[in-house]
């Protein structure tokens, strides 16, 4: 696609939307300049293709289609059908997988597809055969509780939350800490790393049903047949989140025993992230588990985003290509070069580096908490996240740790002299900056004072780099 039609298509979209609601073209052109100027550093975010962000915005959203491709409740779903197929054929190409559903509107979503088919295929499904009832419309209301019973007392096991682990791996607050009697595995308290013999004692002593792999913060690989061999000693589901990393997966950065696909017997992985795809998640199942991953919708699903999978399909169809696989590389080799240019200047990193997409800085060493670090790194034009440390002396809110991610400016072309130049620019702006005090005087886990002239001097700093690898380059709005 040439640089003048790209101009030209969103230029005139945003005329037409501006027609309607001029504050919603404002906003968008507003965030484009935002994502041009700042360095964004947040580990869950990349930038689509204009192929991917256009696909996105068609009248595919328009249509109905709950059910499966071929297996609709609505009428004249044949281009949906055609589009979910695609999606589901490249990812399951791209992944070597058996099954690929293309569905699930989010990540969430794609966990709580998964957490529901394995209770189908591992629970409801035996139940309902020994039982005699062919499907649940055969059982009576005291069938009803027995059921529900079964189903509401599973066990999960999952890596905790400070440890680097996602919400929905058995998070209280989320529901999966709710639906399952739960129970998480954090990290070696001394090196940060994960230990496979504590996971291995703790799922044999609390013989989850389902055992939860992958993360959302922590810095390192995961010998994801060392987790399945955990799940078949204990008779547990191996299911994998592989939101993050999923790539890193695409582009065969993860081979072996660290590519979740051939060892799990779910994956479930955002689209959005390193993966660079449009918002929106997926699962991939052996073709065991693949006939319960299919009931999504109506299990806990509506219809599907169309447009959305659609734009899957394309990302997808983008991530086989050789291209991809140079960008995951330098995704990694990225994360690499940061992680050794906050060494060199004497930050401390969570496990003391990485071997991903992410870097975690514990700014405890700076006299910070994550909030202050992170309002004064955005001041100064570096997007971050505040994310927890292993044993978070400051909890989940204020934090120790900012999380640094390589795969949106790896997509803009930085490389790693650039990553260690971003490293020089965080401890830069990190150890010139104080935190601040309470009204009444106190120590504020939040305020934070930066010396005068060092969030513009950063910004100025930025703009030099940025320049010189462009976000969308030839896309100029009119
Ligand atoms: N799983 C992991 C490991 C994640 O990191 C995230 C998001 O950050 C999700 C699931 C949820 O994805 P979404 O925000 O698309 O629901």
């Amino acid at each position: 696609m040439t640089d003048a039609l790209i101009s030209s298509a969103y230029s005139q979209a945003l005329e037409v939307i501006a027609s309607v609601e001029p504050r919603i073209a404002d906003a968008t052109r507003a965030e484009l300049a935002d994502q041009r100027s700042s360095l964004k550093l947040i580990a869950s975010e990349n930038y689509a293709s204009p192929a991917v962000l256009l696909t996105m915005g068609t009248w595919l959203s328009d249509k109905y289609a709950e059910g499966t491709v071929g297996h609709r409740f609505y009428a004249g779903c044949q281009n949906v059908d055609t589009v979910e197929s695609l999606a589901a054929e490249h990812a399951r190409e791209l992944f070597g997988a058996e099954y690929a559903y293309a569905q699930p509107h989010s990540g969430i979503d794609a966990n709580l597809v998964a957490f529901w088919s394995i209770l189908a295929h591992r629970v409801e499904g035996p139940w309902l055969e020994e039982a005699g009832a062919k499907n649940v419309n055969d059982l009576t209301e005291a069938d009803w509780e027995r059921l529900r019973n079964e189903l509401g007392n599973q066990r999960l096991l999952g890596m905790s939350l400070d440890a680097g682990g996602h919400l929905t791996h058995g998070f209280r607050p989320n529901i999966s800490g709710k639906m399952f009697h739960q129970q998480q595995y954090g990290t070696d308290p001394e090196t940060g790393l994960l230990d496979y013999d504590v996971v291995r004692a703790r799922a044999k002593e609390f013989k989850p049903l389902v055992l939860v792999a992958g993360y959302s913060a922590y810095p390192r690989r995961v010998n994801f047949a060392k987790m399945r061999e955990i799940a078949d000693e204990v008779g547990a589901t191996l299911m994998v989140d592989m939101a993050h990393f999923a790539g890193l997966v695409a582009g065969k950065v993860f081979t072996g025993d660290e590519n979740p696909v051939p060892h799990a017997h779910v994956v479930t992985t955002t689209t959005h992230k390193s993966l660079r795809g449009p918002r929106g998640g997926m699962v991939l199942a052996t073709e065991e588990y693949a006939p319960s991953v299919d009931r999504g919708c109506p299990m806990v699903l509506g219809g599907p985003l169309s447009h959305v999978m659609a734009a899957k399909a394309v990302a997808l169809a983008e991530a086989r290509r050789p291209e991809f696989a140079t960008y995951a590389k330098q995704v990694a080799d990225n994360a690499q070069s940061l992680a050794e240019g906050f060494l060199s200047r004497g930050a401390k990193l969570v496990t003391g580096g990485t071997d991903n997409h992410l870097v975690l800085l514990d700014v405890t060493g700076f006299g910070l908490t994550g909030r202050q670090a992170e309002s004064a790194l955005l001041d100064a034009g570096v997007v971050t996240n505040r994310n927890s440390v292993p044993g978070d002396p400051n909890g989940a809110w204020y934090t120790s740790g900012i999380r640094f991610g390589t795969p949106a400016l790896t997509t803009r072309g930085f490389g790693q002299d650039e990553f260690d130049r971003v490293a020089e620019l965080v401890v830069d702006v990190l150890s010139r900056t104080q935190p601040g005090t309470t009204k009444t005087g106190g120590p504020s886990k939040a305020t934070y004072v930066t010396e005068d002239g060092v969030a513009d001097r950063t910004k100025a700093a930025s703009a030099e780099m940025l320049d010189k690898f462009p976000l969308y380059p030839g896309l100029e709005l009119s």
